[in-house]
């Protein structure tokens, strides 16, 4: 046998080896032969702290806020510490399915098209033969490459009269036609499936049904930016019982996207999908809801009110049922976990993904290789690194430093509406998150130690982000004018 033919006999036993020994190599369950599908549902602007299974209490006369995304965590392993990159959603969408950091996909704006360099999750699939379909109510106009249909509120109601019924007729119509997808035959292949839901953001305006059980308190407050705006920009103290209103209306509209969820969940189960199809659950980013500055939406803060977000891995065939992971993570690890529990494996073009896959974390309770969570905010028109304001955030498991060396305060809406206002935020912010988990005491003053030795670590992050950062495609018309009727530019 020539040293070829061996390394060859070699290669192929190794291969075969790997096939046996490595979940999901071949595409196939372990338990049923069937084809693993995926399943990403995303929530737009959820907050984890509304959820029951994150320990979230409503109303005590009123059912369970979330019965849905409690049975997916009794079914699957919850995050209690995830985090997005950037608090605003085609950035941290983009990051869930490249597997890339914003600085290095470059989508770090609103409105901006990926890189055709850049390989995404779909694309992988959709090459290994998967069927891939997305049901958006937001990020509707970016590319999506990889996704062979795309469904959006857009193709029912139009850009402009979608504008006239609320997000949670958005989100009905959404649910109704995912399931109707997931009604039709499914053939051999399996799919990948992606739900982007609009609840709950602003303007909080849920349904009757779920104001009554969940907004019960009476105030002379409402969730819309004509109503919310003023309190940030006058720095306005709202009374316990109008925050307490506003908030309310914002837990409504989470339990209505939890119904939504729920009937997903529930035609998985009627189609025999259940078992064969890995769901992952998160949010794109979290809200302020007030806990900063008077504030409440998302966009301007890099606090862990936005930045936390829900995260749920279901697959009850491969992985434990009911777990719950303290570490803390990021979204930038979906896709290498996804890709680690059901393939396909290879290369594409461009390939280097950033985040790791969960599973050493979840199965066998390993440290996650990167110890620290980072995200970033950067000026609309000044996308390209080190052209104009930036800040970026590094948090430990037990502290968190937010650099913002021009000292910007970051001034989209409400502020936009105001000139010369922004939202305040110093040139080094540093909380111990020990005691002060909310981050309401900045200690960069008298932690300048601590402070330096996250900042080196930092801008090494950074320098290395640089040398792989792409440029993203400007948004067209029709995209700049469905933004600004979302709020995200003037
Ligand atoms: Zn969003």
């Amino acid at each position: 046998m020539s040293t070829r033919d061996r390394n060859c006999k070699h290669k192929l036993l190794l291969l075969l080896l790997l096939m046996i020994f490595i979940p999901g190599c071949t595409g196939k369950s372990d338990s049923s032969e069937a084809p693993l599908n995926l399943l990403i549902i995303t929530a737009d602007t959820l907050r984890s702290d509304r959820l029951g299974c994150y320990g979230f209490q409503g109303p005590s006369d009123a059912p369970p806020i979330t019965p849905g995304l409690d049975q997916l965590a009794r079914d699957g392993v919850l995050f209690t510490n995830a985090f997005a990159p950037r608090g605003s959603t085609w950035p941290s969408l983009t990051t869930i399915h490249t597997g890339l950091y914003p600085l290095s996909h470059g989508v770090r704006n609103n409105g901006q098209m990926l890189s055709s360099d850049v390989t995404t999750l779909a694309q992988r699939l959709h090459q290994k033969g998967f069927r891939t379909a997305a049901f958006l109510n937001n990020m509707i106009h970016a590319p999506h490459p990889g996704f062979a249909q795309i469904w959006s509120i857009d193709d029912e109601l139009g850009t402009e009269r979608k504008y006239s019924v609320p997000y949670s007729e958005w989100d009905r119509r959404l649910t109704k036609n995912a399931l109707s997808w997931l009604s039709k035959d499914q053939g051999e292949k399996p799919f990948f499936l992606w739900l982007h839901y609009m609840e709950p953001h602003e303007p909080y305006a849920p349904s009757l049904e779920m104001e009554r059980l969940y907004a019960p308190a009476r105030g002379a407050k409402n969730g819309t930016m004509r109503d919310l705006g003023p309190i940030t920009l006058d720095q306005e103290d709202l009374s316990s019982v109008d925050l307490a209103r506003i908030q309310g209306l914002y837990n409504a509209q989470v339990a209505s996207l939890d119904r939504s969820i729920l009937s997903v969940l529930r035609k998985l189960e009627d189609e025999g999908l259940s078992q064969n199809t890995l769901i992952v659950f998160a949010s794109d980013h979290g809200e302020e809801l007030y806990d900063h500055h008077h504030y409440f939406f998302h966009a301007c803060s890099s606090y862990d009110s936005v930045l936390r977000v829900p995260l749920v891995i279901s697959l009850p065939s491969r992985l434990p049922k009911g777990k719950r992971v303290a570490t803390q993570v990021e979204l930038v690890d979906l896709v290498p976990t996804v890709l680690d529990l059901i393939g396909p494996g290879g290369s594409f073009p461009g390939d280097n993904l950033e985040g790791e896959s969960l599973l050493p974390v979840i199965l066998e309770d390993k440290s996650r290789k990167n110890p620290y969570v980072f995200a970033e905010w950067v000026q609309r028109g000044h996308d390209t690194p080190g052209t104009g304001p930036e800040i970026y955030v590094i948090r430990s498991e037990v502290a968190k430093f937010i650099h913002n060396p021009t000292g910007f305060q970051p001034d989209n809406n409400p502020y936009g509406l105001r000139e010369g206002v922004g939202f305040p935020q110093e040139v080094e912010e540093y909380y111990d998150l020990t005691v002060d988990p909310r981050e309401l005491n900045n200690l960069a003053a008298s932690r300048q130690a601590e402070v330096e030795e996250l900042r080196k670590i930092l801008n090494e992050w950074v320098q290395s982000k640089l040398k792989t950062t792409r440029t993203p495609g400007s948004p067209d018309e029709k995209t700049l004018n469905n933004l600004k009727a979302l709020g995200y530019v003037r």
